[in-house]
């Protein structure tokens, strides 16, 4: 009972499996004959950081192709700044705790802990 109920998922599964695969065959055909229209508007795929470039894409208004792609260069002072392993917490006057953080490309910084 129990094998036959999973049998007779798995096959609704594939037959909706096999719709979703046509649909970007579609579009990529449609795509083909499109004759692209870019507004000159861009979408941020990846952000530039301190250590690697960022990315960003122009896509045709019509068909969502994109038609433009445009490296961000490095943005020195967007660091991912990760805890020092081992680092000590340090106290300000006021009470509050610090603690140093470094980035990939040896900027460091203090952060407020608490
Ligand atoms: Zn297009
Ligand atoms: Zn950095």
């Amino acid at each position: 009972m129990k094998t036959t109920s999973i049998k007779r998922a798995l096959s609704a599964l594939a037959a909706s499996a096999m719709i979703v695969a046509s649909i970007p065959a579609m579009a990529s055909s449609a795509a083909r004959n499109c004759r692209h229209n870019f507004n000159g508007s861009y979408t941020i795929v990846r952000q530039a950081t301190c250590t690697q470039t960022g990315l960003k894409e122009g896509r045709c208004t019509k068909c969502g192709d994109v038609v433009s792609r445009v490296t961000i260069p490095k943005n020195k002072n967007n660091h991912n700044y990760k805890r020092v392993p081992g680092s000590k917490v340090h106290r300000s006057p006021d009470g509050r705790q610090w603690m140093y953080v470094q980035c990939a490309c040896g900027s460091r910084t203090l952060i407020c802990v608490g």
